[in-house]
């Protein structure tokens, strides 16, 4: 038996998950003295005793860490010896340079919740319930190493019970970091729509206002929520005229799992995702009939299916007898979700009946996030709660630090260093001045977090997004050395390949609703080939006018009427969209004639619009992607019967700039084949939901065309799918099935969404790329 000593660094997600009570039992086990302690890069921990139960402990160390954690190395060396007897927990160090993981928010575990329903627990009912492994993190932590003391409960001051648990090695809430109990816990508070206090047991007060029809106001982990009976129509109804939102689809929250799948059908995947530590909201097909109120998610065939994952929201729900509830964001138009009281008040005093709040400060606002599933994937739609700002390991490295802007409508902000990307949760769109600083503020305080001061901004080419002027701004007031412009379809199909750590040359297959092209104008049908550094576009789908621009968005026969002239049916145009004003339908032709007030545009996001316009499924989008989202519900219902047919036309360029190989023309797709199809169909009176699911296989046979000639022509087999029209379960299901039977290696989102939530991630990869040339803008774009 040979004594010896050993220094270990542990880096990964390893602080805030119970890792340091982990390694103080694992070490007693094996008769070991030393310290563990949180550093700069990780957790250090000091061990000394026999050699062979060090050489134990190691291996243990990587095998048997908490659920939550994630041990990416472990270095170690040998120390001179220091004659220490026993294992101790020692104070982390703090001021030193370095990185930290900021752990994501975890919901309630299992021991906390039996404890929180137990008979003779004294936390039996305390809604702030928490222990080493679940319970708030990155919405509370003010600064890292992550401790107490840097948390927004360092105003609570440990009871002298939970001073002893908090200190017990032996004990499941060792160093919990939120631990709180109903002596020194932070308190619910009850007010009414004028801020007034409302006494009395303020749960059973708000539970009552709920099951009376009314609409509460919830305080939780990342902000408030407006919860409403998901079952009582008037009372959704209610909840939609005064958040004035009209049939964007509102999250249901259920007791549990039995009682998520009495509403939504669940596929393996969904059950992970709907149960895991994030808890995220998860979208999945409805079942038919369900108690659920229509009014919750009108046409969409899906429902955002989440659990309980506050004790609050367990405590809640018992009170309710388990019936499902609304629960959506608590904010209204484009303003910032509520995080304080006084915010609350103001933004939803005219929403909400009832506020339920308490005296836990938020301190970074997060917003539940959302998955779906292919059935045999995960579709991240929105990477927020639970998630952010866990890192994602980067294929290459960040020479210096970075900061990429992200989108306009689901902005997203991320912070890249050595080989990481930290991305911000979501945001929505920054229209508001609320919306706006907050985003600032959380920028600031990402940079506090990890001590990183970006030298080089990214940002989207769209003069006009939010988050372009921020760059801008901050730019010019010499908060920057470098700026980079980043292509937003590059930007997309970066992400997808970072995040599947690619590199070299691939396909990009880049649909959305709309980004800015090299040139200006509206791309979103875009085949690009290349990589991080450049892309080509190498084919898109043909370019339409589309009257209004940006209106069209919210009104799909805008982009029907410019692909009936693209097809040359814009004669026909008043017939084939009965229910589209004849004055104004006649006024945007003129106005197209004369090629005025239109837009050029590629969008595969638009040509869905058209679509369903065409096959009268929607006639206004009252959110953004409604028609899109109608059209793939309908095809859903129906079972695969042939697809429209579409061309590809090579295109003839006067000047021969692309760096294209030999042999390789650029081409465009033309959906007038298509279009052409779905009107005859449409006559013959062929069901909406053929018409869709056509439309759909027309959608995955044009990717597969496009890049059979592609391959033809680079020899590149390697096929990336990114932007938001890969939210669409049906594409993102079957475009990867056709192409792989075609000898294609397919690369999609599972990390962050492919929507512009993603887009951040895609523009730090673009710019960790570019030539290392002086201070200075530059533009990267396809060529
Ligand atoms: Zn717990
Ligand atoms: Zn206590
Ligand atoms: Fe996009």
């Amino acid at each position: 038996m040979r004594s010896a000593r050993c220094a270990i660094d542990v880096d990964g997600l390893v602080q805030g998950v119970g890792f340091r009570p982990f390694v103080h039992g694992l070490a007693g086990r094996h008769g070991l003295g030393g310290f563990v302690r949180n550093g700069p890069f990780g957790v250090h921990i000091e061990v000394e005793g026999d050699e062979s139960a060090i050489t134990e402990f190691v291996d243990e160390l990587r095998v048997g860490a908490p659920a939550l954690a994630t041990v990416e190395h472990i270095v170690c060396r040998s120390a001179p010896l220091k004659g220490d007897p026993r294992f101790r927990i020692e104070p982390s160090e703090v001021g030193s340079e370095g990185r930290f993981v900021v752990p994501a928010d975890v919901a309630t575990c299992r021991d906390c919740l039996s404890e929180l329903f137990g008979e003779n627990d004294r936390r039996r009912g305390h809604p702030f319930i928490n222990c080493t492994g679940c319970g708030p993190r990155a919405s509370i932590v003010t600064e890292l190493p992550y401790d107490r003391e840097r948390t927004t409960m360092s105003a609570f001051e440990l009871c002298a019970a939970c001073q002893a648990e908090y200190e017990c090695p032996t004990d499941r809430r060792f160093h919990a970091q939120p631990i709180a109990c109903p002596e020194c816990g932070p308190r619910l508070s009850l007010r009414s729509a004028t801020g007034g206090r409302v006494p009395g047991d303020a749960l059973a007060e708000f539970a009552t206002t709920i099951r009376r029809g009314g609409v509460g106001a919830l305080k939780g982990i990342g902000g408030f929520h407006l919860v409403c009976d998901a079952t009582n129509e008037t009372a959704v109804a209610e909840l939609r005229r005064r958040k004035n939102r009209e049939r964007k689809p509102f999250a249901v929250m259920v007791g549990g799992l039995a009682a998520a799948e009495r509403i939504v059908v669940l596929d393996e995947l969904s059950r992970r995702a709907l149960t895991s530590a994030a808890a995220p909201i998860v979208v999945a097909p409805c079942r038919e009939p369900s108690s659920i109120s229509v009014e919750v998610a009108p046409g969409t065939g899906t429902l955002g299916v989440m659990l309980p994952y506050a004790p609050l929201h367990h405590l809640l729900l018992a009170r309710l007898d388990g019936r499902a509830l609304v629960v959506t964001s608590g904010n209204v138009s484009e303003e910032p979700i509520a995080c304080t009281d006084a915010q609350a008040l103001a933004q939803l005093g005219s929403v909400a009946d009832l506020f339920l709040t308490h005296d836990r400060p938020i301190e970074l606002r997060m917003e539940d996030s959302v998955v779906r599933t292919t059935g045999n994937a995960i579709i991240p739609i929105r990477r927020s709660r639970g998630y952010a700002p866990l890192p994602i390991d980067l294929p290459f490295a960040v020479e210096t630090p970075t900061l990429a802007v992200g989108g306009h409508d689901k902005a997203v902000f991320c912070m890249g260093f050595e080989r990481r990307a930290v991305l911000s949760p979501h945001f929505g769109n920054l229209e508001s001045y609320a919306a706006h600083s907050a985003f600032g503020r959380a920028v600031e305080h990402f940079e506090r977090l990890f001590r990183i001061h970006p030298t080089c901004v990214v940002h989207d080419f769209h003069p006009d997004y939010a988050t372009t002027e921020y760059a801008l701004d901050r730019s010019q007031a010499g908060a920057f050395s470098e700026r980079v412009a980043v292509q937003h379809h590059h930007a997309h199909l970066a992400s997808v390949m970072a995040e599947n750590g690619l590199d070299g040359d691939v396909i990009g297959v880049c649909f959305d609703g709309a980004g800015y092209g090299t040139q200006g104008g509206s791309w979103g049908g875009e085949f690009l080939v290349g990589g991080y550094r450049a892309v080509e576009r190498a084919a898109h789908v043909a370019e339409v006018d589309l009257p209004g621009g940006d209106r069209a968005a919210r009104q799909p026969w805008r982009s029907a009427l410019g692909h009936l002239r693209a097809a040359g049916l814009s004669s026909r145009a008043a017939d084939l969209l009965p229910h589209v004003e004849k004055g104004s339908l006649r006024a945007l032709q003129r106005m197209m004639d004369r090629g005025a007030a239109c837009e050029k545009t590629s969008s595969v996001g638009r040509l869905f619009d058209a679509v369903a316009a065409l096959a009268n499924v929607c006639a206004a989008s009252t959110y953004e992607g409604e028609a899109g989202m109608r059209l793939e519900a309908l095809a859903e219902r129906s079972e695969p019967s042939g697809a429209y047919p579409v061309e590809l036309v090579d295109v003839i360029r006067s000047s021969r700039r692309s760096r294209s190989p030999e042999g390789a023309r650029p081409f465009v797709v033309d959906p007038a084949p298509l279009v052409f199809g779905v009107v005859r169909d449409v006559a013959h009176l062929v069901p909406s939901t053929v018409i869709a699911r056509r439309f759909h296989s027309a959608v995955v046979e044009l990717v597969a065309l496009a890049c059979e000639r592609i391959r033809a022509e680079r020899g590149i087999d390697r096929v990336a799918l990114s932007g938001g029209v890969f939210q669409n379960a049906i594409l993102s299901r079957e475009i990867p099935i056709r192409l792989e039977a075609g000898g294609f290696s397919v690369f999609q989102h599972h990390v962050v969404p492919p929507n512009d939530g993603g887009l951040a991630l895609g523009q730090l990869a673009v710019a960790a790329h570019r030539p290392p040339i002086g201070p200075g803008t530059r533009e990267n774009g396809a060529s």
